[in-house]
């Protein structure tokens, strides 16, 4: 397991990206065995009321509805904290082009560009899946051509109109429904591979940005909210 060291874009305060399921496979049913990158608060445990350097503005941090397991986070800040985890420059040729989740925890946008090239090379992932709440910082712009904004119904036409490919969260099957018939004529649309196949992320890979050569047509992948967290994520 690999950890890189940055400054948070969001507010200046000192983060750790932490790389994990590389030598020990990752036993998420929804995404398969993915490599997990973590982004943490480098001077205290996890803890979404106080993570404001690496969860930013997202509208689920503190009580609102955040759907990661802080239990393993706060595993993985314990051990990168006993100096349990090596410095990415160290990172052994046999652990990059792998399948790579950025963000199992924090938004990858609290990373600035420099940092973003440097983890991103290292690991020099063969695929990878991110997503980022920050899409309308200009300074996450960067972020267009290797992740997802995370939208609502009412933000989604503002992200795809600054180029993003997004991924709309929505309440219902039936927003969802709605939401593809309102908006195929501007570009791709298709609901979550997960909730209509049960397909993994490792299988479909599809939440990857928009690529080096992004187009005018944009693609919106829309996901219905589940998990224990859903009743109370803050959805518009
Ligand atoms: S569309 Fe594919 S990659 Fe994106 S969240 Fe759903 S299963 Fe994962």
């Amino acid at each position: 397991m690999y950890y890189m060291l940055y400054n948070s874009q969001f507010d200046g305060s000192r983060c750790v990206a932490v790389v994990t399921g590389i030598d020990r496979r990752s036993e998420n049913p929804k995404t398969g065995p993915l490599v997990h990158v973590w982004f943490l608060s480098a001077d205290h445990r996890p803890n979404t009321y106080e993570d404001y350097g690496i969860c930013g503005d997202c509208p689920w941090s503190g009580d609102r509805g955040c759907y990661v397991r802080l239990s393993t986070c706060c595993t993985i800040w314990d051990r990168w904290a006993r100096g349990g985890y090596t410095d990415i420059s160290g990172i052994l040729p046999e652990h990059t082009r792998q399948y790579v989740r950025y963000g199992a925890y924090g938004d990858p946008g609290s990373m600035h560009l420099t940092s973003w090239e440097q983890l991103h090379a290292a690991l020099a992932p063969r695929a990878w899946t991110g997503y980022t709440h920050a899409w309308a910082e200009p300074r996450c712009r960067y972020l267009r051509q290797y992740l997802m904004a995370s939208t609502t119904r009412r933000d989604d036409p503002i992200a795809r109109a600054d180029g993003w490919n997004t991924f709309m969260v929505v309440r219902t099957d039936k927003d969802a429904e709605k939401s593809i018939k309102v908006w195929k004529d501007y570009g791709t649309i298709d609901r979550c591979k997960a909730d209509v196949y049960g397909l993994t992320c490792r299988k479909c890979m599809l939440c990857c940005g928009a690529g080096r050569r992004m187009t005018a047509r944009t693609r919106t992948v829309v996901m219905v909210a589940h998990g224990r967290m859903a009743k109370r994520m803050v959805i518009a």
